[in-house]
């Protein structure tokens, strides 16, 4: 890859050459990918990208790690709507507010974006087997991703992963271990099964390769605002790969002279569940926490990619705040009855997020604001009834309907 210069230590500064089953350096730390931006800087410009048709996440292929040559796995991944919402901007008191449905993706999920790269990447190894643990949206993704390129899949979840997201890998065709524990301990036995069989490893603070596939939100964000810079782009966090994906392709943009300066992030997590943002508030070093949320897929007590996540945030003099269950779900509400977007619990945290922000006095009348909705509500249904309600239940009769209206004070006309 003439493009790549190596992988590089986040926490040792020690460097690798990037070969497609690069994992973590010998002192633990994760890996960074690093980009010859003066190479790129000559291939990639604006008048480049708006001559290009592909819609899909690798549109931006001069900024992805992967061969010319490699063949690139057939779902399509990214192009995702960024609606601009002045009604809801003005509900919260914004400037601006934008929302961005990555649930939009082929399995539903921004985590489309890491699985179609983990499969690309696969490839370039020679891998036939890939595997990974996940709280559920990065295993159905890779199953599905995996699916349509004809590779197979082991892939391990917590028992309490969503009915949506399991019958999504049993329809894949995954082998689907549903581990007995929490998100931790499904951790552990994959990473034990991938040392012992040797599959390609999808799990994403290892490999490095999976943020450069998340960092085409914030490419795309870019693209689709006309390269005008917004003051905050909130997102949910859990493992924080996401946030630090996103981070990455801003920086990645801001490298190669396409923007001129860099947004702010907003972290949000659960408030049963935010060690990342706690050690953000505390400004001490992150320690694991209980995984108390309905939000399953940012119910992560032991993040994974700390590291950069953390990084991330500090570096962009961000914003961190937690939302309790209570507000997920009213934002899950606000969200679709206002913009018609229908996220997941973890998918609508960020505007729950940024909601809360608002009222809070820290955001308000002078600022644009991005807010990325990671994941479909389909996958989720039993928590979108909790948040939202049931419907009017009658058997089919005139006299029914109207007394059921007068009840409910719905007037009808
Ligand atoms: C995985 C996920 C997140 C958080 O991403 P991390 O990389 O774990 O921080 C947020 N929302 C949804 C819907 C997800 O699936």
């Amino acid at each position: 890859m003439k493009h790549v210069l190596y992988g590089r230590c986040v926490r040792c500064g020690k460097t690798y050459e990037a070969v497609p089953d690069l994992t973590t350096c010998e002192c633990g730390g994760i890996l960074e990918i690093t980009y010859d931006y003066d190479y790129i800087k000559t291939r990639l410009t604006k008048e480049t990208l708006a001559g290009r048709s592909d819609r899909t996440m690798w549109r931006y292929r001069e900024l992805l790690p992967v061969e010319e040559t490699t063949e690139l796995p057939p779902l399509r991944v990214g192009g995702s709507p960024l609606y601009e919402e002045p009604r809801l901007a003005k509900h919260l008191g914004l400037k601006k507010l934008w929302v961005k449905d990555d649930g939009q993706n082929p399995t539903a999920s921004l985590k489309d974006r890491a699985s179609a790269m983990a499969v690309a990447k696969a490839r370039e190894a020679g891998a036939r087997v890939i595997a990974c643990s996940s709280t559920g949206n990065a295993a159905s993704s890779l199953a599905g991703n995996a699916a349509a390129a004809g590779l197979s899949t082991y892939i391990f979840v917590p028992s309490r992963a969503p009915k949506g997201k399991v019958a999504q890998l049993m329809t894949f065709g995954a082998t689907v271990i549903s581990v007995q524990g929490n998100y931790e301990e499904t951790f552990a036995l994959s990473k034990a099964a991938i040392d012992r069989w040797g599959w390609y490893n999808r799990n994403a603070a290892i490999n490095p390769y999976l943020s450069e596939g998340k960092k085409t939100v914030s490419l795309e964000i870019m693209e689709q605002l006309r390269w005008e810079v917004p003051d905050y782009i909130a997102i949910s966090v859990g493992d924080g790969c996401t946030i630090a994906g996103l981070w990455k392709g801003l920086k990645d943009f801001y490298a190669i002279g396409l923007i001129d300066w860099l947004p702010r992030l907003i972290s949000v997590q659960a408030e049963g569940c935010c060690p990342l943002n706690r050690a953000i508030a505390e400004d001490r070093p992150w320690y694991p926490m209980e995984e108390n949320t309905l939000a399953d897929s940012i119910a992560v007590g032991v993040p994974r990619n700390a590291d950069k996540a953390l990084m991330a945030i500090r570096e962009s003099n961000g914003l961190v705040v937690n939302v309790s269950d209570e507000e997920i779900m009213a934002a899950q509400k606000l969200l679709g009855m206002t913009c018609g977007v229908f996220g997941e619990p973890a998918g609508v945290a960020g505007t729950a997020g940024v909601r809360k922000l608002c009222e809070q006095g820290v955001l308000g009348g002078q600022d644009t604001v991005v807010s990325v909705v990671t994941g479909n509500g389909l996958k989720d249904v039993a928590n979108a009834i909790r948040a939202c309600g049931e419907p009017i239940s009658i058997p089919s009769d005139m006299e029914l309907l109207i007394k059921a209206f007068q009840e409910k004070g719905i007037a009808a006309d």
